[in-house]
């Protein structure tokens, strides 16, 4: 990472850290959480890609994409928190620990160093788990690849990002349009569980307009609870002027998730701590949109 300046923030409540690598040609965003003490749990969200084609509306790249990130590149933020924070044994002798391929980019979109990343990212950190979080592109020799990567690494998991029940719905959230539908991401999870023997999530952001009767009814219709958990998240502010435009009202969320825990899912919910001083929950890339002003002429999207 000699080419990248770092700058570090601390949230407020001290337990959460985002880390900004930039250089002459990319931006980049990894965080950092820490539940209890870093040997009980320690998560790193890190970027696979500098800006995202994607372009979901809820996040801060505001679909600009500068370029995918090198499997040294995404290896590097990584190995330098774990060094800046001195816990670079914490795979080895923590009880929990998990690096996340979620940060900014679509990991399927670049799949190669991706791939080549979480190799050595399990023979450096063989108790990590490596959780890839996909919008699920329609990539179909990537999602090959993942799957034997899955197959030989079984620390490797997998999470769709859904966050609606509708396909229609959900292509004007996630405007890309070469994705695969509702259906098929079905189809692919239960490929991928047949395969590794291991339930994928589907990540569902509650907005307060995707979480009625007839969304869970449509969603428990389509995932089965045998193969199929669901993590529930807050919506978090895109742009850090407005940091009250997300949707955190947990009590709603709770009660969406009870009625999935009721029909028998394995569910989870995911309220990120550092949401509000340093913009540490998804699509939160406020370093990001700054790097992005004062380097318009590197984002090619
Ligand atoms: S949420 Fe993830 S996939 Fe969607 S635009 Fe942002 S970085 Fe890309």
């Amino acid at each position: 990472m000699d080419n990248f300046d770092v700058k570090v923030f601390e949230s407020s409540e001290g337990n959460v850290w985002k880390y900004v690598f930039t250089s002459d040609d990319a931006v980049m965003e990894a965080v950092l959480y820490r539940y209890e003490d870093f040997y009980k749990r320690t998560v790193i969200c890190c970027s696979t890609m500098s800006g995202c084609p994607v372009g979901c509306k809820f996040c801060g790249t505001g679909n600009k994409f500068v370029r995918s990130v090198s499997d040294n590149e995404i290896v590097g933020q990584i190995d330098y928190i774990l060094k800046d924070k001195g816990i670079e044994d914490v795979s080895y002798c923590g009880e929990r620990v998990q690096f996340m391929f979620m940060s900014m980019g679509e990991p399927l979109l670049n799949w190669w160093n991706v791939d080549r990343a979480i190799r050595e990212l399990n023979w450096k950190y063989p108790s990590a788990e490596l959780l890839i979080s996909t919008i699920a592109p329609d990539e179909p020799e990537a999602f090959n690849k993942m799957i034997q990567t899955s197959i030989d690494i079984p620390k490797v998991g997998l999470q769709f990002s859904i966050h609606k029940s509708t396909d229609r719905e959900r292509n004007k959230l996630i405007p890309y349009e070469n994705k695969f539908t509702l259906r098929e991401i079905r189809d692919l999870g239960s490929v991928w569980y047949t395969m590794t023997k291991r339930h994928p999530y589907l990540n569902y952001c509650i907005d307060g307009t995707n979480n009625s009767l007839e969304d869970a009814e449509r969603l428990m219709n389509l995932f089965s609870p045998a193969i199929f958990n669901f993590t529930f998240s807050v919506v978090c502010s895109a742009n850090e002027s407005m940091k009250d435009a997300g949707f955190k009202n947990i009590d709603v969320i709770r009660e969406f998730e009870y009625a999935f825990m009721k029909a028998g899912y394995n569910t989870r919910i995911f309220d990120p701590a550092g949401q509000d001083d340093i913009g540490g929950g998804c699509g939160q890339l406020w370093y990001v949109q700054k790097w992005m002003k004062e380097h318009g002429e590197k984002v090619t999207k």
